[in-house]
């Protein structure tokens, strides 16, 4: 029934119908940042009424020890009586919101910070402006990072690269060929694999995995946002990225679709779900190497966590807390850190992208 299409999906069938099968990438473009139909364009989705929730929607410890972390590197830069903090998709505001309630304990920090916020979506940077008002800080919002001033930076991002497009190959007799959504003989939306292989592309992957079994599927990012961070970091700077995804290049399809806190169809309904797919810790971090910056980690987000002494925040919150609002506390901390399915300890990771001249990283320092 055409009328219960979703607007993105008729556009998008409109420029298959114009140009042939459309890349995931592109699709994955559409969906998520349309300029009228993107599923983060219009809508606040992160909370309890929302779509999902984010590890500083969680609990205001995550944010806190980010801030604890991010002064205890200005510190390390030299304390520069400017600097930028840029955030990456920041959502509600909240990670940023405790992480500058919490650094105004290290002496200098708030007065020299101007806060740069990066973000696609005009309905979240109205929550993030109401959010951070209190604050007092002065904050640009930006469209790219590219579009940041240069200097002595500090950049965090939680759970922004996973939702940047990501382009998926499957492994046939002939090569590589990169997978597309096409429309079925039902008329519904397929993922097919486009006729070509894809030129040369063997000798742009992991040499493990060239000899991939036929029907393998791997998947990359563009390495645009990788670059840009090495090359601001590496100077004096330093990056913070975590994310869900996996410490070393892999294979495997993990594009997701998430709506109403369920996994759905990532074909269905395109612009009202939020379409992620794992981050590549490995790619992501020889592409900011490449630029001269150094890389640490990656550690698992329960380490990182540990690290910078959540157990003690934890117990600090609690010590003050009535008992229902102590037990909130203890489930928030065990989700941020528990290993497996239902925690975020494991499958979240931290990935620190500096200039060389910092040395070694708080929560890095034996793994640098
Ligand atoms: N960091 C927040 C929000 C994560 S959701 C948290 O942890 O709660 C992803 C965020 O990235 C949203 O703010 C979304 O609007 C933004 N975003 C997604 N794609 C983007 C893009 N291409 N450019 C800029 N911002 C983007």
């Amino acid at each position: 029934m055409a009328d219960a299409r979703s607007p993105l999906e008729n556009e998008i069938r409109r420029l298959i119908g114009i140009a042939g099968p459309m890349p995931i990438a592109e699709y994955m473009r559409l969906c998520l940042t349309h300029p009228q139909h993107g599923y983060y364009i219009n809508r606040d989705p992160l909370g309890a009424g929302g779509d999902f929730v984010t590890s500083p929607e969680i609990s205001q410890m995550f944010g806190e020890l980010i801030g604890l972390w991010m002064a205890a590197v200005w510190r390390q830069m030299g304390s520069p009586e400017n600097v930028r903090i840029v955030e990456l998709g920041p959502g509600r505001g909240t990670m940023m919101h405790d992480a500058l309630r919490a650094a105004k304990v290290v002496d200098g920090f708030r007065e020299a910070i101007v806060l740069h916020l990066v973000e696609i979506s005009p309905a979240l940077r109205q929550v993030q402006e109401r959010r951070l008002q209190e604050l007092d800080t002065p904050t640009a919002w930006h469209d790219k990072l590219e579009d940041v001033p240069g200097g002595p930076g500090i950049i965090i991002a939680n759970e922004f690269i996973d939702a940047l497009p990501v382009h998926q190959a499957v492994k046939q007799s002939d090569g590589w060929h990169e997978r597309v959504i096409d429309i079925g003989p039902d008329g519904n939306f397929v993922i097919a694999a486009a006729p070509d292989p894809l030129p040369f592309f063997a000798t742009s992957m992991p040499r493990g995995l060239r000899n991939a079994p036929e029907g393998a599927i791997y998947e990359w990012r563009d390495d645009g946002i990788a670059l840009e961070l090495g090359r601001r970091v590496r100077s004096n700077g330093a990056a913070l990225i975590i994310d869900y995804g996996h410490a070393h290049y892999g294979l495997g399809d993990t594009l997701q679709a998430v709506a109403g806190h369920s996994f759905t169809d990532p074909l269905r309904a395109p612009g009202n779900a939020d379409l992620t797919a794992h981050v590549d810790f490995e790619a992501l971090g020889q592409s900011a190497e490449s630029m001269g910056a150094r890389i640490h980690g990656p550690v698992r987000q329960r380490d990182l966590f540990l690290r910078l002494g959540i157990e003690k925040r934890a117990a600090a919150l609690k010590a003050g807390a009535a008992r229902n609002k102590a037990a909130e506390i203890e489930i928030a901390f065990s989700r941020l850190i528990a290993d497996g399915a239902r925690g975020m300890g494991e499958l979240f990771k931290a990935i620190a992208i500096a200039a060389p001249e910092l040395g070694a990283l708080p929560v890095f320092e034996d793994l640098s």
